[in-house]
């Protein structure tokens, strides 16, 4: 079977027997990759420290055409992300990063541009706004998963939502998936208010990714999003409940 060559985020790892490891990766070429590390648990293997979460690895794998898992025969460590580790915010954010693309990610689905762009969000987590830099990762996570919620018309009816007194409340839904109009019954269950201003912040947001945005606006929108993952993923997102506001 072919080697293959490949850049990889460790996502997570588990022990396999007396000395292996089983390590989910996300790759740049190949989409979510689970690979067996023989030998991954021995003190001084030829993996030495690469497969720690959150490393970024240049590693070689055997791919299986099976489900079976694929083979890990080298990982050379490129980056730790040192500065996530030494923050306790900036580590769970990166976990809660992990844990979205471990929950969301497939195999043989290449996201080549977003590989690169989650590694910029890992290095600005170390020395920027660590709520900003999720938000704005998780927004874009949501588009490149096809999960884009609707913030332009009604999710329902399909309504343009325009034109209404600035002081009026958007009836956002996270279980429908978007915003929706006064005149569409909505179920209580993932609904919510938004202020205009915020509804408007997320609309730039998602057209203009580098948008400065208030702290304020990025906490709520942060909330909301958050709340939306946990309608829309079968899995519970664990990690989410570090950044809720009530825990
Ligand atoms: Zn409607």
């Amino acid at each position: 079977m072919p080697m293959e060559k490949a850049t990889a985020l460790v996502l997570r790892t588990t022990d396999f027997r007396e000395t292996s490891r089983v390590v989910i990766l996300w790759t740049r070429e190949f989409g979510k990759v689970h690979a067996l590390a023989k030998g991954g648990r021995r003190l001084r293997s030829q993996f030495e420290f690469a497969l720690d979460l959150l490393n970024l690895c240049d590693i070689v794998l055997i791919r299986k055409t099976s489900e079976g898992l694929d083979l890990l025969t080298e990982a050379r460590l490129r980056e730790r992300f040192q500065g996530i580790r030494q923050h306790l915010d900036a580590f769970y954010a990166a976990c809660l990063i992990a844990e979205i693309l471990d929950t969301c990610g497939q195999r043989d689905d290449p996201h080549p541009h977003w590989f690169d762009s989650t590694m910029v969000a890992l290095r600005q987590l170390q020395e920027q706004s660590i709520v900003q830099t999720l938000l704005r990762w998780e927004i874009n996570a949501l588009r490149e998963i096809g999960l884009q919620p609707m913030l332009d018309r009604c999710v329902l009816c399909k309504k343009p939502l325009e034109d209404m007194p600035a002081s009026q409340p958007i009836t956002w839904n996270a279980l429908a998936g978007g915003v929706v109009c006064s005149l569409c019954p909505t179920p209580s269950r993932g609904r919510r208010q938004l202020s205009q201003e915020l509804w408007r912040c997320w609309r730039l947001s998602t057209q203009q990714q580098d948008l400065p945005l208030p702290e304020s606006s990025c906490q709520q929108l942060l909330d909301v999003l958050h709340e939306y993952w946990m309608h829309q993923l079968a899995k519970p997102l664990r990690l989410i409940t570090y950044f809720s506001p009530h825990r």
